[in-house]
């Protein structure tokens, strides 16, 4: 069975439009599953919710769809999450906000394990961005892969030092990068495709028009930091 994980959307709708075109063109997925921060940072959050609600068959709540939805964890962010965050909740319908309010911290589907940050904690929102911080997570989780967003950099990261591809017989934390605010110095969108029979993983990059939802985060009068850094993809 073919799994596409998307993640961080964050409100891009021409990154988000994209990656579904490119997974089309793959030849599609048996499933599609989203890690959540579906809003936040960009300027499309009602169009992006609508997308995602249309074509993942399970989604799991960001840090930021708490922040928008629930009005939690806004004083935590960066004053630019926070001017985007209120931005975004101005412009969710009421039905749209329940929706993303109700989401799940995680989510169990096909053997593998659904998580926006880390599989111990879901709702602290831990940043797995280092070799000790990810090793602790294994004991978190029970399936053989967990996926991770909230980094926005695509990682693979196996349980043991020596492990130099996806393969069976190994467990493996997966971070498929962001769709929609990408932080590794490539701008292009990212997700991941997983392949349950085969046990592969293949991270895909798409190219999209940064220069117009850079200038729609312009337009929507949000800090001109969050247009830039989707051009540089940091
Ligand atoms: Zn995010």
């Amino acid at each position: 069975m073919r799994i596409a994980v998307l993640s961080d959307v964050h409100a891009n709708l021409e990154a988000l439009e994209a990656t579904l075109s490119a997974l089309d063109e793959r030849g599609g997925a048996d499933a599609v599953y989203c890690l959540g921060d579906v809003v936040g940072y960009g300027a499309d959050a009602a169009a992006c919710v609508k997308r995602v609600r249309e074509r993942c068959d399970g989604v799991v709540m960001g840090n930021h769809d708490a922040a928008v939805a629930r009005e939690e964890g806004l004083e935590v962010l960066p004053s630019d999450g926070q001017a985007a965050a209120r931005h975004n909740r101005e412009q969710l319908s009421g039905e749209q906000l329940d929706w993303l309010a109700d989401l799940p911290l995680t989510l169990e589907a096909r053997g593998l394990r659904l998580v926006h940050a880390s599989p111990d904690r879901p709702a602290a929102w831990t940043r797995l961005d280092g070799f000790r911080a990810a090793r602790e997570q294994f004991d978190a989780f029970d399936e053989a892969v967990c996926f991770v967003g909230h980094t926005h950099r695509p990682a693979v990261m196996a349980d043991s030092l020596g492990v130099l591809s996806v393969r069976s017989g190994n467990r493996y934390l997966i971070n498929p990068g962001s769709v929609g605010q990408p932080r590794d110095e490539n701008p292009r969108a990212s997700f991941g495709l997983f392949d349950t029979d085969a046990f592969t993983y293949e991270n895909v990059r798409v190219p999209y028009d940064t220069e117009l939802a850079a200038e729609k985060v312009r337009a929507a009068g949000l800090p001109d930091r969050l247009a830039r850094r989707l051009m540089r993809g940091k």
